[in-house]
């Protein structure tokens, strides 16, 4: 090991990893000689499951392609319309249905995935190490606000979650991942992330009140922990907020409300 410095650049929303001071430029980092790239990117603070291509000097590299002194790294986020073809994408294929993780902070965000229809597990009481071990074991797309828990090398598929408020972290998962047409509103509880089933009101009579079961014709519940849904006054406005995020979709008469 002696001490060396390679030059690295951060491309596009990258940078916003980067002290102020240090975005859009070229950096020099002192560094013990040879490292691997995943080393380097990491000591600048950038998660690697935010890197999708890295060039060495201008090849495409993998993470853990060894750094030599003087060499000049080139680093690009995940991009969905980047035509990366000629290069090595880092991430393994994308996890065919795209299925979440969300860590402690993200309760707000994980309900919403799950009103969106995806599986969404939300866990408060698991540490780091716990999380990226549920993470890969059930194949999931861990989402955090933690860059250092990104970081972790076992972790596979991740995803840093920029904004601070809820619809504004749904509308940036939704864009990066390109989910839109995947999309199931209405089909999972938002409460525990169970599939929803479809009732008939005589099913459910005893359990609603009786002014919705005058009003509703359709109900649906949790298989898990049994709570009802129906069209209740919000279902209109929930419309109008998921076709705001996905103008393609429109409801089905399937589809329950809350
Ligand atoms: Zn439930």
């Amino acid at each position: 090991m002696r001490m060396a410095k390679a030059t690295l650049r951060f491309y596009a929303e990258l940078n916003d990893f980067l002290p102020p001071g240090r975005r859009q430029r070229d950096l020099t980092q002192p560094f013990a000689a040879p490292a691997p790239v995943r080393h380097l990117i990491e000591l600048a603070g950038v998660p690697h499951t935010e890197v999708e291509v890295i060039l060495l000097d201008g090849e495409s590299v993998d993470l853990e392609t060894l750094v030599g002194d003087g060499q000049r790294l080139a680093v690009y986020p995940v991009f969905e319309s980047f035509d990366a073809r000629p290069l090595l994408r880092l991430r393994p294929a994308p996890l065919r249905t795209p299925r979440f993780l969300a860590d402690a902070h993200l309760g707000a965000l994980a309900r919403r995935l799950r009103l969106l229809g995806f599986d969404t597990r939300w866990l408060n009481d698991l540490g780091d190490a716990g999380l990226v071990t549920l993470a890969r074991r059930e194949g999931r797309i861990l989402l955090t606000r933690d860059r250092r828990l990104l970081m972790r090398r076992e972790l596979t598929h991740g995803c840093f979650i920029r904004p601070v408020a809820p619809q504004k972290q749904l509308a940036c998962l939704l864009e990066r991942l390109q989910l839109c047409p995947e999309i199931a509103p209405f089909t999972r509880c938002t409460l525990c992330n169970g599939l929803l089933e479809e009732r008939r009101p005589a099913q459910v009579q005893s359990l609603v009140p009786p002014r919705v079961r005058a009003s509703q014709e359709a109900f649906w519940q949790c298989q898990d922990c049994k709570r009802l849904y129906w069209r209740g006054s919000h279902w209109q406005a929930m419309c109008r907020r998921i076709q705001a995020l996905c103008p393609d979709w429109a409801p089905g008469s399937r589809d329950p409300g809350s």
